[in-house]
């Protein structure tokens, strides 16, 4: 359920943190009151009251869109972690560790990546094998039977991951219908740009990156050896365009009513005529797998359907384009640097490309491309790997359980809402304590950690490093297929290294890397209500995942079921509408406004991890809390969430959040506070303040 997930990380700055070697100091465990601006009223922009200093003096870094307090960056990890996990690397580097090891992988892999004379001295050579399959197709049946084998598991419904430039994604969870046991879905792809809005929205702005992105796949064919480059990229443009006109629309894609399409693998060439299917799922691999669930139908028929009617030449173009692309950044400089200025710069708004070490170490902790939105290709593959010395090294059993004891609190205050709210019936509560009962809770890190020996790494192989390891991953993920499903098994981009939480709908599972739990953001010797108004807040933001449109809509044993007392129902859907209705009226600019429905789940979560966090926090009070800095303790958790949320980006970087991505801008999820009557007594806040809502419009769902 989580999209862009550094907007999900706790990254309060709770704390000055100051490096030593491999420790850290901490100098103050109070809240960062430097950070604030108190001539602003908290009534009127609580955001900036908390955090308006910080947003004066933080420079925008050329290599990024956005900063974030504690150096949070999109490749999802804090300056911490990166810190950590560069010196892990380096430790592995120095152990010689046995080839076949997963510590020498690590070390190899990194070094291939390094390793920039290597990849210029191997030029195009590393895809012209691949160039020349593509050359060589002949007909609709083998290009069916290429684009079978260009599947990856590269999409996942479960964190609202969408995008792949593929024509289809697969992704191999528990079955909608049949939860103990996983399933294939196959969902919707094909489009190089990140969602089908920058291909049909009629503005100045989209038609410019409309215009600039034939330019990069020109550029991309030609830097590639192609001729006659221009015409090329606009039938390659003119082909997505005509893509995303049949993509179902962020918004509606995660409603899972919609998406419980059962197809058996017979069904596909009469529901979905055009591609060859037969060769497709032999490309695939996936000759064996007779049923299929199918994502957005609609989609999925008008894409097939293009696979007939459009030029075979072009799809190859396409093919061929997309492939370079995926691998841009581990082939020459010129190629690597040309997808950077188009997505990079144009896309994303970032001015200067991150440095090569710290794209090195995101190889591990992060498989998102530089927009945030779709999986690379063979990136994060030996997340696990370097997670297992992660978590060995900087997390103990104490802290481990220190942590559960805190999240235990917040499921016990979850508890205590459910069983309180006045509009539901007593059958749908205990249907809603018993998700609970059997949510899979993991914390720090993984019960059993992941076997790489399959995976081959080579030192100065960093382009075939990197596509054995997308094949390393299809595979596991399709050996999974019709077997029992282990919901204790971590996500494709989740691991102890990664600062984020997570909430897996179909799964009935949330996780809590260790890295969540570390200085600034969560301090053994803080205050309670700065540990559960920063990290205690995403806990139960992600709880409250299992209980937003899309966990509603599954039962607690994970299969799709309507559990709901009708007037429950009726009214969870007149409050989430009114949801709706309070962020469709934010503004991040006067022509563009938030899409209360593409962020309702998200901004459910916000709305009940706030609540329950509180509730957590005052429930773990064993008498008055200390004031500190004169803020008193509810003031205290209230601030340290804000602090959490720090965030300042360029307006590039805002609107593609704002069409793209399931969560609202930080400014606007820190307006969360205006729902909690605690917040109003906290801070005195009146009518006519800004923020201010009358009781009566005040939210509470959970
Ligand atoms: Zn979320």
């Amino acid at each position: 359920m989580n999209k862009q997930a550094v907007f999900a990380a706790v990254a309060a700055c709770l704390v000055s943190v100051a490096f030593t070697q491999n420790s850290i100091e901490l100098e103050n465990h109070g809240i960062a009151v430097a950070n604030m601006d108190r001539s602003v009223k908290p009534g009127d922009d609580f955001y900036r009251y908390a955090n308006g200093e910080w947003v004066k003096q933080a420079q925008l870094p050329l290599d990024s869109g956005f900063i974030a307090i504690a150096g949070w960056t999109e490749d999802q990890s804090s300056d911490l972690d990166r810190k950590r996990s560069a010196d892990l690397i380096q430790e592995a580097i120095k152990t010689n560790a046995p080839a076949g090891s997963h510590i020498r992988k690590i070390a190899d892999l990194y070094r291939s990546y390094m390793n920039e004379a290597e990849v210029e001295a191997r030029g195009l050579a590393p895809l012209r094998p691949h160039l020349e399959r593509i050359a060589a197709i002949r007909d609709r049946h083998d290009f069916a039977r290429a684009l079978g084998e260009s599947l990856r598991v590269d999409v996942n419904p479960d964190e609202s991951f969408f995008h792949t430039p593929n024509l289809f994604g697969l992704w191999v969870g528990p079955g909608f219908n049949d939860p103990k046991h996983y399933a294939a879905y196959l969902l919707q792809g094909g489009l190089g740009m990140p969602d089908r809005e920058y291909y049909v929205t009629d503005s100045e702005e989209m038609r410019d990156f409309r215009t600039k992105y034939q330019a990069h796949v020109s550029a991309v064919l030609k830097l590639a050896g192609f001729t006659d480059t221009e015409s090329r990229a606009q039938h390659i443009v003119e082909l997505e365009h005509a893509i995303a006109e049949k993509h179902i629309p962020f918004a509606d894609e995660q409603d899972i009513q919609k998406a419980n399409n059962n197809w058996k693998q017979t069904d596909f060439a009469a529901k979905a005529p055009g591609l060859d299917w037969t060769e497709f799922f032999r490309g695939a691999g996936l000759r064996g797998q007779r049923d299929f669930i199918v994502w957005q139908p609609a989609a999925v028929t008008g894409e097939s359907a293009f696979v007939a009617s459009g030029a075979l030449d072009t799809w190859k173009d396409w093919l061929a384009f997309h492939l370079i692309d995926a691998y841009a950044d581990v082939l020459p400089k010129a190629i690597a640097d040309e997808r950077f200025a188009f997505f990079g710069t144009i896309i994303s708004g970032r001015r200067k490309q991150l440095p090569r070490e710290q794209r090195g170490i995101a190889l591990f902790n992060n498989p998102l491309d530089e927009t945030g939105n779709a999986y690379l290709e063979g990136r994060g593959v030996l997340g696990d790997a370097l997670g297992q010395m992660f978590a060995q090294r900087y997390f103990s059993p104490e802290m481990k359980s220190q942590v559960q004891a805190m999240v235990l609190n917040i499921i016990a205050a979850y508890r205590h809402r459910i069983e309180a709210l006045p509009w539901m019936d007593s059958a749908t509560k205990a249907e809603a304590q018993a998700k609970l009962n059997t949510l899979y809770v993991g914390i720090c890190y993984p019960e059993t950690w992941r076997d790489y020996s399959g995976y081959e790494v080579k030192a100065d192989d960093i382009f075939g490093n990197l596509w054995r390891g997308s094949l390393f991953d299809y595979h596991r993920f399709v050996a999974h297929l019709g077997h029992a499903v282990d919901r204790r098994e971590w996500c494709i981009d989740c691991f102890p290294q990664t600062g984020d939480g997570r909430e897996l709908t179909m799964h009935n599972a949330i996780i809590f890397p260790a890295a969540m739990f570390q200085p600034p953001y969560f301090d053994p010797q803080a205050p309670a209500a700065l540990n559960y108004g920063a990290a205690g807040v995403v806990v139960g933001h992600e709880i409250t995942h299992t209980f937003d449109v899309e966990g509603s809509a599954v039962d607690s044993s994970g299969r799709i079921r309507n559990w709901w007392k009708p007037a429950d129902l009726e009214h969870f859907e007149a409050v989430t509408a009114a949801l709706v209705a309070q962020y469709d009226a934010y503004k991040p600019f006067p022509d563009l406004a938030l899409n209360g429905k593409q962020t309702l789940n998200e901004n459910i979560a916000d709305l009940g991890g706030l609540a329950a966090a509180y509730d957590a926090y005052r429930a773990s009070l064993t008498g008055a809390a200390p004031v500190q800095d004169g803020f008193t303790g509810d003031q205290q958790f209230f601030l340290a969430f804000a602090h959490s949320r720090a965030l300042k980006a360029n307006d590039a970087f805002i609107r593609r959040q704002v069409m793209t991505d399931a969560h609202s801008p930080e400014v606007f999820r820190v307006a969360t506070v205006r729902n909690l009557d605690a917040w109003y007594a906290a801070f005195d806040v009146k009518p006519g303040d800004k923020l201010y809502l009358a009781p009566a419009d005040r939210m509470r769902i959970w």
